[in-house]
């Protein structure tokens, strides 16, 4: 079965402005990346529009009533410092968490071994009542609620190793045992949450990481606290909330990782997803700021999901 890769125009038309980071263009550098013939197999179809009723298994019906009612007709409107909405941020949000729902029903029912989500906005700081840090509905939290309610799985894991930890993402899955999270995340930073005793009910696993932290700290975190702990879950399905901002040519961050540490925390993800999960990976582009490390680290981790795949 071929590897999946998900995406739709819609995403390049949400644009919060000249000098965002979270900007268009990133999404341009990851298509042309993939568009060489290396990536030839994959098995590419567009994202459809998240049903209402998927994201509300996350956020009230009355946040998602308030975004789209955000929507602005010109121009940009701000949800937080760092957030805005265009006319075409609501459809963009709706193909982003679209992609993450239809990877996870072409993954679960065997009709794709993994997938990746070529998406924006992203969506790990979305908390279920919140809008915050680019990002308006959590793809990866609802990718997993519709993995249970649509797929009967019964334990879903969340791996995110982007720079930022996922609070939003955490804030959804704090209290339920069948549900976990793992990040890895530099600290201090943007949101400010992560912290070591952030533990849910035991089902959440924070790694913080220090500034100028690379290679060595990076894989020490996933060895001795993520992975161990993955293990003890067994997970029916893993999803990945696969920001590349740790990298050492990020502007946001100050964490020293290159491509090879990509491919590498990929390759364990793999092997934990076909001990215990068939191999069922869906993974979603969250952050990474720097083009052309975004550009390299997307290709590599795209094709290590390939190459387990074949
Ligand atoms: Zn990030």
């Amino acid at each position: 079965m071929p590897t999946l890769l998900l995406t739709h125009p819609d995403c390049l038309l949400h644009d919060m402005g000249e000098g965002h980071p979270e900007r268009p263009d990133r999404l341009r550098a990851v298509a042309d990346a993939l568009s060489v013939s290396a990536f030839n197999a994959l098995k590419r179809e567009q994202a459809p529009s998240a049903d209402l009723a998927v994201i509300e298994r996350v956020h009230p019906e009355r946040y998602v009533e308030a975004i789209r009612a955000a929507s602005p007709k010109q121009g940009l409107v701000w949800l937080d410092p760092d957030t805005a909405m265009c006319p075409k941020s609501y459809d963009a949000a709706l193909r982003a968490t679209g992609a993450a729902v239809y990877a996870v029903d072409q993954v679960m029912s065997g009709k794709a071994d993994n997938a990746f989500c070529a998406v924006r906005p992203p969506g790990h700081h979305a908390e279920r009542a919140r809008a915050m840090g680019f990002c308006l509905f959590n793809s990866v939290a609802i990718a997993a609620e519709h993995a249970r309610a649509a797929h009967g799985a019964e334990r879903v894991a969340v791996v995110d190793f982007d720079v930022h930890h996922g609070n939003g993402t955490q804030d959804a899955f704090w209290s339920d045992e069948d549900l976990f999270y793992g990040s890895t995340h530099q600290m201090p930073l943007f949101p400010g949450t992560g912290a070591l005793s952030e533990t849910g009910v035991g089902n959440i696993f924070n790694a913080p990481l220090n500034p100028l932290d690379g290679s060595a700290r990076f894989r020490e975190a996933f060895q001795t606290r993520i992975l161990p702990a993955l293990h003890n879950f067994g997970p029916d399905l893993v999803l990945i909330s696969a920001g590349f901002d740790a990298h050492r040519e990020d502007p946001l961050a100050q964490i020293q990782l290159t491509e090879e540490d990509f491919t590498w925390v990929t390759e364990e993800l793999i092997e934990m997803a076909d001990k215990h999960a068939g191999g069922r990976i869906v993974s979603l582009l969250e952050g990474g700021y720097d083009l052309d490390a975004l550009a390299r680290s997307t290709a590599v981790h795209v094709l290590a999901l390939m190459q387990a795949s074949s």
